[in-house]
């Protein structure tokens, strides 16, 4: 299912699907596309930002590649309905409660990174956030207050919310290299206590091979600038996660190499590139396809096990980089090249 969105995101979805039709010649698949509306077009389309045939036609498909969306057109605070309430919806439906990010600078590419080459080199991080719960989805309101109005958001999880996703981070880490981190704010969280204890036992009961510890997230954010090559995986709650994930994509210097993949324990997982919608670049056939091609390789490892396939795009990614072939994100005002012809140049190193 394709789910291109607005902005730069049919830009980069259509690399994407160029992509995987490549896959599927080379190692004779056979894809079934279709696309829906999702986001500010759905709301224009139909008013709403997730209509009912997008879901119900997501539901029945084996994986989920969305562009993004959003943008200044829907941005009106007053408007019924918003752009990224298809994506909160959409994850809540299919029960997307794990979104996975890699972060993994690339090695020709050090150069872009704000931080010195020294503390990125050698980084590779899987950030697996928890993306159902807390504070996004908890009780909100607001009421009259005497100096005006007060507003509250409830951060609010249970066991079984806190087990499914420590569970999958701490499978992640036995295929990878056999650490697991949590990052909560249990010295002032009642939520997050919670969630030390029911990590610590999950990890004590059925993980005793994965070597595990707790950071907290004021922490985590200055180790993740000055040591993150001595992190593997890393779970958090909804909010902390969503703040460390982009503060983590800097390391790699571009959102617009990262990429994401949602998962539940069942139904179809939903890829994305991390970045949004772009609505500064849209159009102009310069946005960054790398992210969204990298989700597709996602898609082809986590929902169809297809291995090979996605390790067969990562690496052509790579040649390209190495290559020296640069968007003009990752450019740093030199020679770059559009769109497709980075889509181009992937496909070339695929064959
Ligand atoms: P953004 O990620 O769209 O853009 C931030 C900056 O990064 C911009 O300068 C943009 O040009 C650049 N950029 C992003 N992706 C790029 C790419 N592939 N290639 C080259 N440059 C790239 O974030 P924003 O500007 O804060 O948000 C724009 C809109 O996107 C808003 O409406 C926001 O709500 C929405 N958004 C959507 C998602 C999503 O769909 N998952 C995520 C974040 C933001």
């Amino acid at each position: 299912m394709l789910l291109p969105g607005d902005g730069i995101g049919p830009e980069v979805v259509k690399e994407g699907r160029r992509v995987l039709d490549a896959i599927a010649t080379r190692f004779g698949h056979r894809f079934v596309f279709s696309e829906h509306l999702i986001g500010g077009c759905a709301i224009d389309a139909h008013g709403v930002a997730l209509p009912d045939d997008t879901l119900a036609a997501c539901r029945t498909a084996s994986a989920v590649l969305l562009g993004a969306v959003g943008g200044p057109k829907w941005d009106d605070p007053k408007a019924k309905t918003r752009p990224e309430a298809g994506l909160l919806k959409i994850r809540k439906e299919l029960q997307l409660f794990a979104n996975l990010r890699p972060i993994k600078p690339s090695p020709h590419l050090l150069d872009a990174s704000p931080l010195r080459p020294d503390i990125i080199k050698g980084t590779d991080i899987l950030f697996v956030r928890e993306l159902t719960g807390g504070l996004y989805f908890g009780e909100a309101g607001r009421k009259p207050h005497a100096s005006g109005e007060e507003a509250w958001n409830v951060m609010i999880y249970n066991t079984g919310e806190i087990e499914r996703v420590v569970r999958m981070s701490a499978q992640a880490a036995r295929k990878r290299r056999g650490r697991l981190t949590m990052v909560d704010k249990a010295n002032v969280l009642e939520v997050c206590r919670l969630w030390r204890s029911v990590s610590a036992k999950i990890m004590a009961e059925e993980f005793p091979d994965v070597k595990y510890d707790v950071v907290l997230v004021d922490a985590m954010a200055m180790h993740l600038l000055s040591r993150p090559r001595d992190f593997d995986v890393v779970v958090t709650e909804n909010l902390f996660g969503d703040i460390l994930t982009d503060e983590g994509s800097m390391l790699t210097g571009s959102m617009g190499l990262l990429p994401s993949a949602s998962l539940g324990t069942s139904g179809p997982g939903l890829y994305e590139p991390i970045h949004g919608s772009a609505p500064d670049i849209a159009g102009k056939g310069i946005a960054n396809p790398l992210a969204t091609i990298l989700a597709v390789a996602m898609l082809l490892r986590h929902s169809l096990g297809l291995e090979q396939e996605a390790a067969t795009i990562e690496t052509a990614v790579d040649a390209v980089l190495a290559a020296g072939h640069r968007t003009r994100d990752i450019a740093a005002g030199k020679h770059s090249i559009g769109t497709e012809e980075m889509g181009a140049k992937v496909l070339a190193a695929m064959a």
